[in-house]
């Protein structure tokens, strides 16, 4: 973001210094899209690639910089099923459950609530299951999933084998 992204070097060094496992850089996700980024964005990318020199062995750095900035450019899916929503969801402190982070404390994310019943039971419910029938990801403003639902878009069109890939 434009308070942090001078020090994302610095950041990936103390990360790794401090023995963790992987580091991801990310783009944040704002109403403004990409042009939240204008005036600094080359000179972010330049650093965040730099950022990945501080990979090692047992240190690896994930650099999404660039892919979140192209899924903020594109703005709605031009896709209607949205695949993530079958393998994440996310459970708010207002124990409603919604779809993914991005939709997260927003009534277009919200699958359901688990104040009155178990998660598993609305999981399986047939209000979920027609939730999710009907939901078209066309209608969502951003999506930082886009290669992960193209790639469950691209598995079910598959022959069988393929799918338990996925
Ligand atoms: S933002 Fe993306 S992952 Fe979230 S519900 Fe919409 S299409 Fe699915």
């Amino acid at each position: 973001m434009r308070d942090n992204w001078p020090e994302v070097v610095e950041a990936a060094r103390v990360a790794r210094e401090l023995g963790v496992d992987n580091f991801r850089i990310s783009a944040i996700f704002q109403p403004d899209n990409e042009r939240y980024f204008a005036g600094w964005y080359e000179q972010a990318q330049a650093l965040c690639r730099k950022a990945e020199e501080q990979a090692t062995e047992d240190f690896r750095v994930f650099n999404l910089f660039g892919e979140r900035l192209e899924d903020l450019r594109r703005q709605q899916p031009d896709y209607a099923f949205c695949g993530y929503q079958h393998f994440t969801t996310y459970i708010g402190a207002d124990l409603n459950v919604y779809r993914c982070c991005n939709t997260a404390y927003n009534t277009r994310g919200r699958i359901g609530s688990i104040r009155q019943c178990r998660f598993r039971d609305l999981w399986r419910s047939a209000a979920k299951e027609a939730d999710f029938t009907s939901f078209d990801a066309r209608a969502c403003r951003r999506c930082q999933f886009n290669r992960k639902n193209r790639m469950v878009l691209y598995a079910i069109a598959r022959e069988p084998a393929d799918v338990a890939f996925v």
